[in-house]
C-alpha cells in the first residue's frame, strides 16, 4: 500500500482518509488499486457534476493543454471571456471574476462588499452572515462561517462581522443597519448539514438587503451549477443576489471559482483593485465553458430534478422501514441529506466497504451529492446497498 503509506508520512495531516486511493473513474464509478468498483454518491463533494472523466471536459483540456495552459490575466484569454459570457447569460449576472476556489470567491465577495459599502461611507462595513454556515477556510471566509469549530484556535478573526440565524427573518432584522454592507448566506446550508433556505427567507433578505442598501450576496459554491435542479440555486426561488460565488462542480475537477455580480456590485472592482495570477486561465475556464454547455443542453436539469426527487422517495421508504434509524429526509434537487438518530460516520464507512461511497455532514446528516449524470438504476443500487448497512444496526 505504497500511496497510503507516502501520504502518511509526507502528506501534512489535514484530513483523516479513508484507506482507499483510486485510480480511475468513469461516470458515477470509481475503481481503487485493487481494482474494487465504487459508486459515487459524492461526486468528490459536489464536484464532479458531469460524472467522472466526462468525455466533452477530457477531451476539451487534453486539447487546451498541449494548445495554451497560461498567460496571464494581462493578456485576452478566449475561454476566460466565453465562460463569463455563458454565466452571464444564463443567469442574473452582468461581470465575472475569476479565481480558483470556493474560499477564494467569497474572500473576493467580502472585499467586494466592503469596498461597496465604505465608497457610501467609511462605516459601512459590517457583513452578517448565518450560524451553521460554511463559506471556506481562508481567514475572511473562516471568519463569516457560523461553525466555531473552524475559526477555533486561528484568532483574532475579521471584525465587523455579525451572526444572524438561518432562516429567521427576526433575527436578521436585529443584525443588520446601514452599516451593513452585505448579506452572505447558502441557498442550502451544505456543511451545516443540508438545509434548504425557505423562500419567504431568502425573500425577506432581498427585501432587507435593499432597504439597508446592502449587497445580497449567495454563496452557491457547493449549490450551483445544476446541483438543485435549476442551474444555479437562486432560480428556484425567483430571488435575485448581487452577488454570487461559485467554484466546485464549474470545472468538473478542474479548480476554478468565480464571482458573477450585476448592477453596481459589477462596477466596484477596477484595476489594480482585486487579482489572481491563476485566476480563469485557459484550462481551467476551457473545463467550465464544456460544463455550462453540458449542463445547460435542453431536458438536462429537468432530470436533475426527477432524480433528485426519486433519491428522496427512496430515502424516505427507507426512513419508513427504519424510522429509529432516520429521523428526517430533505434537499433540493440531488443535494439531500438523511438526517440519522445514529451516528453516521459507521454508516459511511459500512458503505464504503460495500462499494458505495457518501459522506456525513454536520455530525449526523448523510449527504447525497451524486454526479448529476446518475441513473434511477444507479440510484436504486445506492440504496439497496444503504438497506443492507440499516438492516444489521
Ligand atoms: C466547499 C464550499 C466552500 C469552500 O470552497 P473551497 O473550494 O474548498 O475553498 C465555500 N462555500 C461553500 C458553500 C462550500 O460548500
Amino acid at each position: 500500500m505504497e500511496t497510503l503509506e507516502k501520504t502518511e508520512k509526507f502528506v501534512m495531516k489535514t484530513y483523516n482518509r479513508y484507506p482507499v486511493s483510486f485510480v480511475k473513474g468513469e461516470g458515477c464509478w470509481l475503481y481503487d488499486e485493487e481494482g474494487k468498483k465504487y459508486l459515487d454518491m459524492l461526486a468528490g463533494i459536489a464536484v464532479c457534476n458531469l460524472g467522472h472523466c466526462h468525455p466533452k471536459v477530457s477531451d476539451a483540456i487534453c486539447e487546451q493543454a498541449k494548445t495554451l495552459i497560461h498567460t496571464s490575466n494581462l493578456f485576452h484569454i478566449k475561454p476566460q471571456a466565453e465562460l463569463a459570457e455563458l454565466l452571464c447569460k444564463n443567469s442574473f449576472g452582468e461581470k465575472v471574476f475569476f479565481c480558483n476556489s470556493g474560499a477564494e470567491a467569497n474572500e473576493g465577495a467580502i472585499k467586494l462588499a466592503r469596498r461597496y459599502g465604505t465608497e457610501i461611507d467609511p462605516e459601512k462595513f459590517e457583513i452578517v452572515a448565518f450560524e451553521n454556515s460554511f463559506h471556506g477556510r481562508t481567514m475572511a471566509s473562516v471568519s463569516i462561517t457560523g461553525q466555531g469549530k473552524y475559526s477555533k484556535g486561528f484568532g483574532p478573526m475579521l471584525t465587523g462581522v455579525k451572526f444572524a440565524k438561518f432562516n429567521d427573518v427576526g433575527s436578521v432584522e436585529k443584525a443588520v443597519s446601514e452599516r451593513t454592507a452585505a448579506i452572505i448566506v447558502e441557498p442550502v446550508q451544505g456543511e451545516g448539514g443540508v438545509v434548504p433556505a425557505k423562500v419567504e427567507f431568502l425573500k425577506a433578505l432581498r427585501e432587507i438587503a435593499d432597504r439597508v442598501n446592502a449587497l445580497l450576496i449567495l454563496d452557491e459554491v457547493q449549490t450551483g451549477i445544476g446541483r438543485t435542479g435549476a442551474l444555479f440555486a437562486y432560480q428556484n426561488y425567483g430571488v435575485e443576489p448581487d452577488v454570487m460565488t461559485l467554484a466546485k462542480a464549474l470545472g468538473n475537477g478542474v479548480p476554478i471559482g468565480a464571482i458573477v455580480a450585476k448592477g453596481k456590485a459589477a462596477e466596484v472592482l477596477k484595476p489594480g483593485l482585486h487579482a489572481s495570477t491563476f485566476g480563469g486561465n485557459f484550462l481551467a475556464t476551457r473545463a467550465g465553458v464544456e460544463v455550462i454547455r453540458e449542463i445547460t443542453k435542453p431536458g438536462f436539469l429537468e432530470r436533475v430534478k426527477e432524480k433528485g426527487e426519486f433519491l428522496k422517495s427512496k430515502l424516505r421508504e427507507l426512513q419508513r422501514e427504519f424510522p429509529d434509524l432516520i429521523e428526517e429526509v430533505r434537499g433540493l434537487g440531488l443535494m439531500v441529506g438523511a438526517v440519522m438518530k445514529v451516528e453516521c460516520q459507521k454508516v459511511v464507512e459500512r458503505a464504503l466497504e460495500r462499494g458505495l461511497i457518501i459522506n456525513c455532514t454536520a455530525g449526523k446528516v448523510l449527504r447525497f451529492t451524486p454526479p448529476l449524470v446518475i441513473t434511477e438504476e444507479e440510484i436504486e443500487k445506492g440504496i439497496e446497498i444503504l438497506r443492507g448497512i440499516l438492516k444489521e444496526l
